[in-house]
């Protein structure tokens, strides 16, 4: 069927897909690749359309993974899930849970697919776990021929194709490696941002799982911590009542209302933000990991993140706050810090680095050029690596510097995909061309 206009979550990213397949089985996918290769076309696999960068946007043939969806087996002995890769992390996790099972780390949402979460390095925060792709122990592909494919840990295609960007060949299956299901006990509270920046490291290393929020003109950081405990020993979850008010209202409407003012009158922005900051008050919960975890973003947003090493954090943020009083334009979203631990997923921003987590936002409609320019050139000096779904200015040949396996994600790319099938102008753009 013909596309229409696509756009991604933001509404940044807009894209008229000459053809969108929607396959029900590896047999359509195979036949979508087919398809387009006879056509003369790209084709691009696309997920839930929650990356800002322009990954899964395409005016060739789209794959679009979403109906491609369920658990194909789940092992309790092994603790390993063989999903379909457009299943959402909020229904995986729900069958998991029912499983007496947990995936060892998440990001703030869970709305996004399997295979794009784990394609772009989606990560969540703690210092000794590692991003998405780091559970995932199989892959299953079907490749620029039609062939399918399946591969594992020491393949080079599974090195490369873990944060493959839909590169490599289109994910039909992934196997995840689990845990046992586990609660976490959530203390978050406002904090000096001086007490905060004191011990950087001590924080975001002193418990399970860490991270802190800031707006960018308040002296007061929301610090978020979070204890892994087994099931059964956290303290109760907040109440709906105070769930709606906390989330619903103050964290969704009445932030949204403050943004679109702050929009709207420039000058209110600053004010407006001490007066966000000032309505943070602490809380103290438990529930399912994955229900702590991931929370309901309604509030649209554009984001830039990078990833830099550990012990370069400090003088980024010292940086980030000196930058942001000279902006043209207020900042309306807050800042977000997080942390992982290093890895050895070729394309994963915490390759090889002990790896602090810089987010910076800005509200959807809002001036945010010389914002994102302006942070971007900070943490790229510092040997930042942009996350792959997030704004950056970055192109193929600074970034082939940053990631010692770059090289080797281009030959396998090559290999498999030697006509460029699954490749459009912004993959060439961040990978290169294929030949
Ligand atoms: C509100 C919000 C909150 C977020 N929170 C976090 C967070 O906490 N941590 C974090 O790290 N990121 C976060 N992100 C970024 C998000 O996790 C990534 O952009 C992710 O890739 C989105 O998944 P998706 O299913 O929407 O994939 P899409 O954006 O649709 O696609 C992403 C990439 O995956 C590829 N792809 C998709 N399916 C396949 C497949 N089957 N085979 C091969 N390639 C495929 C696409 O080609 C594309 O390159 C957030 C984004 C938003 C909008």
């Amino acid at each position: 069927m013909g596309g229409g206009t696509w756009h991604n979550w933001a509404g940044t990213v807009a894209a008229r897909p000459a053809r969108v397949h929607l396959p029900r089985g590896v047999d359509d996918v195979v036949a979508a690749v087919r398809a387009a290769s006879a056509a003369g076309a790209t084709l691009r696999p696309r997920g839930s359309g929650h990356s800002f960068t322009p990954l899964a946007a395409t005016d060739g043939h789209a794959l679009d993974l979403r109906g491609w969806t369920g658990i194909e087996s789940l092992d309790t002995t092994t603790a390993r899930v063989r999903v379909r890769a457009g299943t959402t992390l909020r229904a995986l996790n729900a069958v998991l849970d029912a499983h007496g099972l947990a995936l060892a780390n998440l990001g703030d949402i869970d709305a996004q697919t399997v295979a794009g979460a784990v394609a772009t390095g989606t990560h969540g925060t703690g210092a000794r776990l590692g991003g998405l792709a780091t559970q995932v122990v199989a892959l299953d592909l079907v490749l620029a021929d039609g062939t399918r494919v399946a591969c594992s840990a020491g393949d080079d295609l599974f090195e490369a194709a873990r944060v493959g960007l839909g590169a490599l060949g289109v994910v039909t299956h992934l196997t995840l490696q689990c845990v046992p299901a586990f609660a976490l006990h959530a203390v978050e509270r406002p904090e000096p941002l001086d007490d905060v920046l004191a011990d950087l490291d001590g924080l975001l290393t002193g418990e399970d799982h860490v991270e802190f929020y800031w707006f960018p003109y308040g002296a007061q950081a929301l610090v978020k911590r979070n204890r892994r405990v087994p099931v059964g020993e956290a303290p109760a979850p907040l109440s709906a009542a105070r769930r709606f008010l906390e989330y619903d209202v103050l964290e969704n409407a009445a932030f949204g209302t403050l943004c679109r003012v702050g929009r709207a009158l420039p000058r209110a922005a600053v004010p407006l933000g001490r007066v966000a900051a000032g309505v943070l008050s602490a809380r103290e919960y438990g529930d399912r990991s994955h229900r702590v975890f991931a929370t309901t973003r309604r509030v649209r947003f554009v984001e830039s993140e990078w990833a830099v090493p550990r012990e370069r954090l400090a003088e980024v943020l010292d940086d980030l706050r000196r930058l942001v009083p000279r902006l043209e334009h207020p900042v309306l979203f807050p800042v977000e810090v997080r942390v992982a631990a290093a890895d050895d997923v070729w394309l994963s921003t915490a390759h090889g680095r002990d790896t602090a987590y810089v987010a910076i936002h800005q509200y959807v409609g809002a001036p945010r050029a010389e914002y994102f320019a302006a942070f971007g050139a900070v943490a790229a000096a510092a040997g930042g690596r942009p996350h792959w779904g997030k704004e950056h200015h970055l192109d193929a040949a600074a970034l082939a510097q940053r990631y010692p396996r770059f090289d080797d994600v281009r030959r396998v790319r090559r290999e498999v995909d030697p006509g460029g099938l699954f490749t459009d102008p912004y993959l060439e753009h961040v990978l290169g061309p294929v030949s």
